[in-house]
């Protein structure tokens, strides 16, 4: 056992369910109150002080998300402790009972036939030409939240992975700060491929830029069919890219963060709840934005919880 996990059990005995306390996480001190002990039993960040540090969001990040269980869909996991076994099931209230190793398998089949026999070596749009991997998707098909970004950066593309850079970490380090994290959840983007202020210079890094709406338009297919297959609770849209694509919306990011809306994504389905926050590029740029997101992250914790 690592001494930081002992220190952090050493901690965790040192709190009941009737004291407030604090624990060391990830370097850091978040703060617990015992009524905000939550349906799945574990206590509940009350501070933004469990997104890192605000003057230094890069701050002991190293650590985070070393436990992903796999590249895109093909290594699925079952979790010993399914969150949609307490918090039930988009279309039902209340407690549901724990997808069933078929529905996860029947999930999981329907996204490795979207990738490979619907999408394969895709060049519906120019990205297709300069990418070095699709970035398809990772998480769990049977998750009860989404995430939805913009599109792969530099480290993505040769990973063929989602949000696996310095934003990546941060990402893992808000899911860890509200009991979540990439076995729980399920993570992808509006476009597949890599899109590159300058395609000439693929191995030049801050070469990203956001995709066009012609890159976004044939892709977004492919994702609506990832939504309809995984079927979350929530879907929570990163950034004002992946939030203008997915609500329609020429609105501006500040205006509709936080603001949960009812969209229509799936024809024929009904909506879905969908909650834009900010990048996590952003807040690493701008640690203020971090308090924000932290009011996001409760609201969405709130409706998993319901
Ligand atoms: S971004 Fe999407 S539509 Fe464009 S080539 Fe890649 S997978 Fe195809």
């Amino acid at each position: 056992m690592s001494e930081e996990l002992k220190t952090l059990l050493e901690s965790l005995k040192a709190i009941t369910l009737e004291n407030d306390g604090e624990i060391p996480y990830w370097g850091e001190k978040i703060h617990l109150k015992a009524p905000a002990v939550g349906s799945l039993g574990f206590p509940i960040p009350n501070s933004v002080e469990g997104l890192g540090n605000p003057k230094d969001p890069t701050a002991d990040t190293s650590s985070i998300g070393k436990s992903r269980f796999g590249k895109e869909v093909g290594a699925v996991p079952v979790c010993s402790r399914n969150p949609s076994t307490e918090l039930g099931r988009r279309g039902q209230t209340g407690t549901a009972p724990h997808p069933s190793n078929s529905e996860i398998q029947d999930k999981t089949s329907a996204l490795e036939i979207l990738r490979k026999n619907e999408i394969g070596d895709c060049l519906r749009c120019a990205l297709g030409q300069t990418r070095k991997k699709l970035v398809f998707g990772v998480g769990n098909p049977a998750a009860r939240v989404m995430f939805v970004g913009e599109g792969p950066g530099f480290e993505e593309d040769r990973q063929g992975e989602p949000f696996v850079g310095k934003a990546g970490q941060l990402l893992d380090k808000i899911l860890a700060a509200i009991q979540l994290d990439r076995q729980k959840v399920y993570i992808a983007n509006i476009v597949k491929c890599h899109p590159m202020v300058d395609p000439k210079k693929p191995e030049m890094r801050g070469n990203d830029r956001p995709p066009t709406p012609e890159e976004m338009a044939p892709c977004l297919s492919f994702l609506k069919k990832q939504i309809d297959i995984i079927n979350p609770v929530i879907i929570v849209t990163l950034g004002a890219t992946a939030a203008k694509a997915l609500l329609n919306t020429f609105e501006g990011i500040t205006r509709i963060r936080g603001k949960l809306r009812d969209v229509n994504i799936v024809d024929g389905k009904p909506p879905y709840k969908v909650l834009p926050t900010y990048h996590p590029a952003a807040l690493l740029r701008n640690p203020d934005l971090k308090k924000d997101v932290w009011e996001d992250m409760k609201l969405l914790r709130q409706i998993l919880s319901q």
